[in-house]
């Protein structure tokens, strides 16, 4: 299973001290045997003895004995049968019972000759230990059905004697566990103790039962066999529920569980080795987003799509060596990789990713290019756990896709994200997972028609009032939130609360749209296109009465995607403002190419209007520009009459701006549009 993948392609922690560990074993177990064999057994041994020895032998086959490749510790069932024979014939019977039992099972499992003789060593030391225990507090016992029915054995200290047995036996086999994969040594033991509690448990507690049945007949002692099955098919149940919560059902990859676990379970064990002065101790997360994914789900259907992410997921798991694949869900793989030198070689790593990628996919005899973006962020430099490299990461991917280019390693430089924007992050995630989204609010600026004085737009803008820091300024929370996944909570929370507004508004604000700002993150897939199809089927407002607000840096990034997503927005009948306008670089050529409506003339431009010639003529280039090409000319920032009179000379036709109005909350605002609406009416009559 992919998921031991990880640990197995480790090196042992310490072979040496592991090697010494198990002939340590060994030989106690040897010299115990030879002390104790010689005198041990009774002189007559009756059937009930013949019949345990049988069944312990039978049990240890692979009918009886979960030995699944997720199974680090098999649970062998032979010792309810032994555990018996040691209560009823004391230990040097027992012990060779077991010894039967162990060999069988390693031809059986196809043990390594070494791991055979330390699960004999194990069971020779424990029930060493055990026996030892109930000759101190049942001196001279033994279990047959009388003491055992008239309580001339009190259960209770079997319960002890057992007790003595099960954490014998998991200390010597969590040490070489750890030995062997390393880890903190208490919490390997706590979690083969966890683990072993109620299997072994049962086991041991069902000797008694064993003894006094063997007594009372010996051919009912096979029922114990049902039981023992029964365990048997409810661990393999809950192995694959366990593994099944760790999978990917469509590709069979690792989840995000599986892929926590898996650096979950390293980093410990680095933190040692990094002591011991080990090289290898650098692990990287890769990061992996498709091209395209969505446009090939649109055009060939969900079915070839997942043949695509079957195929990538079997391609990228080819390429992926040591390292551990998952699908955190859409079209976004992760990769862990670990035992690195440096951060050079995981750079390595993700480009033989996208190397894996190169060749187009051949679906139904249609070759289809896949290529993606990779974002790298090593341990222990660029993060401390999974959930840090996975956001550090994520920030190295969109610088990759920012920069035109397929693969990144995490730069902290280009992060923005100082310790207290990232707990502004949180709280704000936080704030948009509660229902009723704490202080999370839109305020509506109007937009003027020049020509008419007319009310025709508002712009939907973010205001965030923080339980503790009061008001946080909108761009720099978009600034923080944009190179995040709280980015796209955000933006469809303000998509269904505008969408929602304008139903509620009604007829009250007839004729005006409203305009919401989205950022580059919300153009990358379709899911905004969806959001907005959906609620404006549900609430039946009209698309004409919707309007979005992107910025030249959106286009940028990831300009193939952006524009599938433009087109199709365009074809619900959204319109598309081109926000900020003169601040980007390639304005003409998006002019020409974006489906756009409406150019806003950023407010930079537009303040100076009234008073530098140079912004001025800018303005007025602008306008021409625009209105050439059939756009809709906004111009933001207008905060006097003189500006407001300039434009209209100009020929701009909507503006925005203090000296009509601040941005307001939804009740104030239908407030001051009666009251405009008022006297507007009186200034006509
Ligand atoms: P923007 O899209 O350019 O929004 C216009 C900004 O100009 C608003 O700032 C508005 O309050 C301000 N403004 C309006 N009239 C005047 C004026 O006459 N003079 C001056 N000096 N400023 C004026 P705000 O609300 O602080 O928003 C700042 C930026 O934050 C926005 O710039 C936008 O980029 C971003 N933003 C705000 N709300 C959202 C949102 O819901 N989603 C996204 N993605 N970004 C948002
Ligand atoms: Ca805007
Ligand atoms: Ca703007």
């Amino acid at each position: 299973m992919k998921q031991s993948a990880l640990r197995n392609s480790a090196p042992p922690r310490n072979a040496s001290r592991f090697v010494a560990y198990v002939a340590t074993i060994t030989v106690a177990a040897v010299g115990v045997l030879l002390v104790s064999l010689p005198g041990g057994f009774p002189s007559s041994l009756p059937a009930a003895f013949w019949c345990f020895a049988a069944f312990a032998i039978l049990a240890d086959t692979p009918w009886f004995v979960q030995a699944g490749p997720d199974d680090v510790m098999p649970a062998f069932p032979s010792v309810c049968f032994t555990f018996a024979v040691m209560l009823a014939f004391g230990f040097a019977p027992a012990v060779l019972v077991q010894l039967g039992a162990v060999a069988v099972a390693a031809v059986w499992l196809k043990h390594a000759a070494w791991r055979a003789a330390f699960n004999a060593g194990q069971y020779v030391l424990s029930f060493a230990a055990a026996a030892a225990l109930f000759d101190v507090v049942l001196p001279d016992q033994r279990a047959d059905v009388h003491t055992i029915l008239d309580g001339g054995m009190p259960v209770l200290w079997i319960v002890v004697v057992g007790g003595c047995w099960f954490l014998v036996n998991n200390l010597l086999v969590s040490t070489a566990v750890w030995l062997r994969f390393g880890g903190r040594w208490p919490a390997v033991f706590k979690t083969a103790l966890g683990n072993d509690a109620l299997p072994t448990g049962a086991l041991l507690l069902s000797a008694p039962g064993l003894v006094a049945t063997a007594y009372v007949d010996v051919l009912l002692v096979p029922l114990a066999l049902v039981p023992l099955f029964a365990v048997r098919r409810m661990t393999k149940l809950s192995l694959q529920r366990a593994r099944a919560a760790r999978l990917d059902p469509l590709t069979g990859l690792g989840n995000r569980k599986a892929l926590e676990r898996a650096v979950a379970n390293w980093v410990p064990e680095h933190a040692e080795r990094a002591e011991g002065g080990a090289d290898d101790r650098r692990l990287a997360l890769l990061l992996l987003d498709l091209d395209g994914f969505k446009q090939v789900n649109e055009a060939l259907g969900h079915r070839v799509g997942d043949r695509l992410l079957e195929e990538v997921a079997g391609r990228l798991t080819g390429a992926a060596g040591a390292g551990l694949v998952g699908r955190l869900g859409g079209d976004e793989f992760a990769v862990v990789v670990p035992h690195l030198r440096d951060t050079l070689q995981a750079r390595e790593h993700a480009a033989g990713m996208l190397a894996a990628l190169a060749e187009p996919v051949l679906l139904d005899g249609l070759p289809i290019d896949v290529g993606g973006s990779v974002g790298v962020a090593v341990y222990p430099e660029h993060g401390g756990d999974f959930e840090e490299l996975l956001q550090h990461a994520d920030v190295a991917m969109y610088d990759a896709k920012a920069r035109g280019d397929n693969l990144a390693v995490y730069a902290p430089e280009s992060d923005h994200n100082t310790p207290e924007r990232l707990s502004l992050l949180a709280d704000l995630r936080r704030a948009l997972e509660s229902p009723e989204g704490t202080g999370i609010e839109l305020y509506y600026q109007p937009q003027v028609e020049l020509a008419t004085g007319a009310v025709v737009g508002l712009e939907a803008l973010l205001r965030w009032r923080h339980p503790v820091r009061g008001p946080v300024d909108p761009e720099e929370l978009i600034k923080v939130a944009e190179h995040s996944s709280v980015m796209r909570l955000l933006t469809l929370r303000i998509v269904d609360e505008v969408i929602n507004q304008l139903a509620a508004w009604g007829p009250a604000a007839d004729g005006v749209r409203v305009a919401v700002n989205v950022s580059v993150r919300d153009l990358h897939t379709g899911e905004i296109a969806d959001r907005i199809a959906a609620r404006l089927r549900e609430t039946a407002v009209d698309s004409s009465r919707l309007e979005l607000e992107i910025t030249e840096s959106a286009l940028m990034a990831d300009p193939r995607r952006v524009l599938a997503t433009l087109a199709r927005l365009e074809r619900l009948g959204v319109a598309i403002a081109l926000d900020d306008f003169g601040t980007g670089y390639s304005s003409m050529l998006h002019l020409r190419r974006l489906p756009l409506a409406e150019v806003k003339i950023d407010r930079s431009f537009v303040l100076g209007l009234a008073t530098d010639p140079d912004d001025a003529a800018i303005v007025r280039s602008m306008i021409d520009l625009a209105r050439a090409l059939g756009l809709r000319v906004v111009a933001e920032g207008v905060e006097n009459e003189r500006t407001w009179r300039l434009l209209v000379e100009a020929g701009c036709d909507l503006a925005q701006g203090w000296y009509f109005a601040r941005p307001m909350p939804p009740a104030q605002l239908i407030e001051w549009l009666a009251r405009r609406n008022r006297s507007t009416v009186a200034h006509s009559a």
